[in-house]
C-alpha cells in the first residue's frame, strides 16, 4: 500500500471510530479487532503486515487525532514478537490480545547470578512431572517483574545435554505462590529491577514455546528484538489535542505505572538532546575543544539513527544479510552515550556532579552520568557484542571453550 493510501485509511478508520469517552479496554479492543494497535504485525495475527515508513504514517495519524495506541510496551513486546516467532496458534491465541489491550503484562526472566552474559550457562532447572513443568531457581536484574502477570522463562530442561542443548523456553504466570518477586534498588535511586525466586513453580504443559530442547534458538529471537531497541517504551507525550475524556486518565495511570521502572531511560542514553541548549546556556560552546566533542557526538548519533533505520527497513524487505544489526547499533548506543556524559562533563565541570533541583537541569545531567554504564550491559554487554560482531561478521576464530559436554560436568560460577 502506498503512503497516502496508508494516510487516508488510517485517517478515515480513525475518524469513524476514535472516542476519548470509551474505556480504555473497550478502545483497545476496537483497535485490535481493526488492525490497528498492531499494523506491524501479520495480517493472520491482529496486523497489515507494514514496514517502518507505513508504521510512520500511521504513528503521525494517531498523535494528529490525540487517539490512544496499543499498550505495547517494554517487556511486553520482547513477549510478544517472540511468541509471534515461535508460538504455537494456541499460544498466539491466549496471549497475544490482552498483551495489545493492556490487560496483561509481562518481564523477562532470563540472567540469572552466575549466567548473565552466559546466558546458556542458565541452571533454572525445569522438570516435567504429570504433565506439567515444575520450575525452581533464581533469577535477577528483571525489569518490571513486580508489576508483571507472565514472564518469558529460559530454564534448563535436561542437564546431560551440552549447555545450549538442554534449555527450554517457558511462558510462566508470574502470580502464583511459587513465584516470588523480590525489588532491587540501582546506584541513580530507581528500582527497576527484581529478583525472582522461583520454587516448584508450575508450568503448563502448553506453555512450553518451540518445543523441548529448543530453549537457546527462542531466546536469540527475543535477544535479537531487545537490541534492536524493542524493548523501550511508549511516549505519550506526542498525542494531540486537547486530551479530554475519561480514557485519557486511565491511559495516563496505565503509562505512570509502566513506565516508573524506565524514568531514568533517556538519561542512561546520555540526553544527547541536553547537550547543544546547555553549551549555549554556560557558554561552553565557545569552547572549540568542546565544540569538537559536540560535532564528534552529534555526527555519531545522526550515522546511528540512520543506519538502524536502513537496517530495519532492509529486515523488513527480507534480505538475509549476516549482519547483526541489533548488535552494532547497541554497541553504537553505548559509544554515543559515553561521549554524551563525556560532554556534558566538559560542559558542567563539577557541577555534574550535583543532583537536586539547584544543580544542572534539576540533577538530569549527574543521574545521566550515573545512568549511562547501564546501557553497556543491559540487553548483552559491550563485550558480548563484540564478540558476535566480531565471529559472526569478520569471521574471526572463535572464543577459546572449556563448557562442552554435559552441562551436569562443567565447572560454573555458583
Ligand atoms: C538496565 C538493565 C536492564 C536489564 N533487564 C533485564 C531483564 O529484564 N531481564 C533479565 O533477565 N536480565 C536483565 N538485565 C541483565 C543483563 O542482561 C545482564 O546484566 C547482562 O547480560 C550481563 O550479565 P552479568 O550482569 O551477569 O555480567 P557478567 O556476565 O558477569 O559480565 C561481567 C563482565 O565480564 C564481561 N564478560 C563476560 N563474558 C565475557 C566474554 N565471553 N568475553 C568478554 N567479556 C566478557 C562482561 O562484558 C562484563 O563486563 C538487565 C540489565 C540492565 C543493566
Amino acid at each position: 500500500m502506498k503512503a497516502d493510501e496508508v494516510r487516508r485509511e488510517v485517517e478515515a478508520w480513525l475518524d469513524a471510530h476514535w472516542s476519548p469517552d470509551r474505556t480504555l479496554l473497550e478502545w483497545r479492543n476496537i483497535l485490535v479487532d481493526g488492525g490497528w494497535a498492531a499494523p506491524h504485525w501479520p495480517t493472520d495475527w491482529y496486523g497489515k503486515g507494514f514496514d517502518p515508513v507505513q508504521m510512520a504514517i500511521v504513528r503521525a495519524a494517531f498523535a494528529k487525532k490525540g487517539a490512544v495506541g496499543a499498550a505495547q510496551s517494554g517487556p511486553s513486546g520482547l513477549a510478544a514478537e517472540t511468541i509471534l516467532t515461535h508460538g504455537s496458534g494456541d499460544q498466539k491465541q491466549r496471549y497475544l490480545r490482552s498483551i495489545l489491550t493492556g490487560e496483561n503484562a509481562w518481564c523477562q526472566l532470563f540472567s540469572e547470578p552466575g549466567s548473565g552474559s552466559d546466558l546458556a550457562g542458565s541452571s533454572t532447572k525445569a522438570e516435567s512431572i504429570d504433565g506439567q513443568w515444575i520450575v525452581s531457581g533464581q533469577k535477577v536484574w528483571n525489569t518490571s517483574a513486580h508489576h508483571a502477570d507472565y514472564g518469558i522463562l529460559l530454564a534448563r530442561s535436561n542437564f546431560d545435554l551440552p549447555k545450549h542443548q538442554g534449555l527450554s523456553y517457558y511462558l510462566i504466570n508470574m502470580r502464583q505462590p511459587g513465584v516470588e518477586v523480590r525489588p532491587l534498588k540501582q546506584m541513580n535511586g530507581h528500582a527497576s529491577f527484581n529478583e525472582v525466586f522461583m520454587t516448584n513453580a508450575v508450568v503448563a504443559a502448553e506453555d512450553l514455546i518451540g518445543g523441548e530442547g529448543n530453549g537457546w534458538a527462542v531466546a536469540a529471537t527475543t535477544l535479537s528484538f531487545e537490541r534492536r531497541g524493542f524493548s523501550s517504551t511508549k511516549d505519550s507525550s506526542s498525542l494531540q489535542g486537547p486530551r479530554v475524556g475519561q480514557i485519557y486518565d486511565e491511559f495516563d495511570t496505565e503509562m505512570k505505572i509502566a513506565n516508573e521502572p524506565y524514568t531514568w531511560y533517556p538519561q542512561r542514553q546520555g540526553r544527547v538532546d541536553l547537550v547543544i541548549p546547555r553549551a549555549k546556556a554556560t557558554g561552553a560552546i565557545k569552547d572549540p575543544a568542546v565544540r569538537q566533542e559536540i560535532a564528534k557526538l552529534i555526527s555519531m548519533h545522526k550515522a546511528s539513527a540512520l543506519a538502524s533505520a536502513a537496517a530495519e527497513s532492509r529486515r523488513k524487505s527480507g534480505t538475509n544479510e549476516v549482519i547483526p544489526a541489533g548488535s552494532i547499533g547497541k554497541l553504537a548506543a553505548s559509544v554515543i552515550a559515553r561521549q554524551a556524559s563525556h560532554v556534558h562533563t566538559m560542559i558542567s565541570g563539577a557541577d555534574a556532579m550535583r543532583s537536586g533541583t539547584q544543580s544542572a537541569e534539576s540533577g538530569m545531567i549527574a543521574e545521566t552520568l550515573i545512568s549511562t554504564p547501564a546501557i553497556s550491559i543491559a540487553g548483552g554487554t559491550d563485550e558480548i557484542q563484540r564478540n558476535i560482531i566480531s565471529e559472526r561478521v569478520l569471521g574471526m576464530p572463535k572464543e577459546m571453550r572449556a563448557d562442552t559436554g554435559p552441562f551436569r560436568g562443567i565447572k560454573r560460577n555458583e
